[in-house]
């Protein structure tokens, strides 16, 4: 395995003003799930002025920028998200959103930035370039929705996609520091929403009534009994209720309350085993107070990220080799979520991390409205997503 150097190292360091401004501008612009339609433009321009076939419109507004090399080789995937969270930025910064109410806190802004510097690196060389790049460009990440819809239109064929990589930023991480976990990397996550139906009345009469807030809190209390007795303690498995709602006055039993929660883990088969149980699980112990639940799972969820160890070897391989052994940590697993899971169910690949965090204090959590990066990790994450795409495109690794 060989580094990419000069040429390589030196269009890198070119191209490094035009990445950090194209990540501003996407900061500046930021838009929701599914609704990213001025990032979508961006994207397909770029990669048109580059000379990439490109697809618009893939699962509403998901773009696919394919790139022939013009010697053989095997068809490999780049995957970035670009969608940005409902929060209001706080930090102010040149370059701050714009848009009202819309943020990118997650660093989506510069997996986009990185992916279309990537596809412009190589299609400036293509006439050396073996194989085939594709670039996928997937909206709706942080609501689980444009994975799903992406792959079913068609992302990963014509041509066949073989393999299929990709790059979370994190603030965890000091700036350049990269890493990337073997097995379970990210969690599973589904959302759930319970409705209690109990009888209203009057709070010195509850023998007259059927409190559906007794019962939202026995629920809330059993769930962590679910993981705790029913995942084999070598499993993980987190159930959190972040929400609850009923009731009016002191002295009023409701007549109903409402609960949404989410549940996380690293094993497909614990994931379903949870799925299954918890819906009978909530009605069972509101019918011992007399009352009912309802649970009812909000959207598909996604599965774990789970990155197979021959490939999450070689993207560790280039890591070491491209960054060396002082920029490269220890993987570690997360119990965020990422539906990269899927593209990584339907094809061998890897997601890897790489850090934005600022050295020397506490950084702001990612969908928090403080968050910010330090942009001296976009070009280490360039330079790692371009060892791994040169490798896997002449088929070594
Ligand atoms: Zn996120
Ligand atoms: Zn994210």
């Amino acid at each position: 395995m060989s580094k990419t150097t000069l040429p390589w190292a030196d269009e890198i360091r070119k191209r490094s003003e035009s990445l950090l401004a194209l990540r501003r501008d996407f900061h500046k612009h930021p838009e929701l799930s599914m609704r990213e339609t001025r990032t979508a433009e961006v994207i397909a321009e770029r990669l048109r002025a580059a000379g990439l076939e490109v697809r618009t419109g893939l699962a509403g507004t998901g773009v696919v920028g394919v790139l022939h090399g013009e010697k053989p080789g095997p068809v490999v995937a780049w995957r970035a998200d670009i969608d940005a969270l409902p929060l209001d930025e706080v930090p102010d910064v040149p370059f701050k959103s714009t848009a009202p109410g819309v943020m990118h806190a997650c660093g989506h802004d510069g997996h986009t930035a990185i992916a279309i510097t990537l596809a412009e690196l190589l299609a400036a060389r293509r006439s050396e370039l073996p194989g085939t790049a594709v670039f996928l460009f997937q909206p709706g990440e942080e609501v689980f929705g444009g994975a799903k819809p992406m792959i079913e239109a068609g992302a990963l064929e014509n041509p066949h996609v073989e393999q299929v990589y990709g790059l979370h930023l994190t603030t965890q991480s000091p700036a350049g520091v990269v890493s990337v976990k073997p097995g379970p990397s990210m969690a599973s996550a589904d959302f759930f929403n319970v409705e209690i139906r109990g009888m209203g009345g009057h709070g010195a009469f509850p023998h007259l009534s059927r409190d559906p807030i007794t019962v939202a809190a026995h629920i809330v209390v059993g769930m962590q009994a679910l993981v705790s007795r029913e995942v084999p303690a070598q499993a993980t498995a987190v159930l959190t209720v972040g929400q609850i709602e009923s009731g009016t006055k002191h002295n009023i039993i409701p007549q109903r309350a409402w609960l949404r929660g989410s549940l996380r883990t690293y094993d497909n088969a614990v994931r379903a085993q949870l799925l299954e149980r918890l819906g009978t699980f909530a009605s069972r112990i509101a019918e011992a107070y007399r009352a009912e639940a309802k649970l009812q799972f909000e959207g598909e969820g996604t599965s774990p990220v789970i990155n197979p160890a021959d490939r999450s070897a070689f993207v560790q391989r280039c890591m070491l080799d491209e960054l060396g052994q002082a920029q490269v940590a220890e993987g570690k697993a997360v119990m965020a979520s990422d539906d990269m899971a899927l593209f990584l169910e339907a094809r061998p690949g890897c997601y890897f991390r790489v850090g934005i965090g600022p050295g020397d204090r506490e950084p702001a959590p990612h969908h928090n409205p403080h968050f910010y990066m330090d942009e001296a990790g976009l070009p280490a994450g360039l330079r790692v997503a371009l060892n791994v795409m040169l490798h896997a495109l002449s088929g070594e690794g």
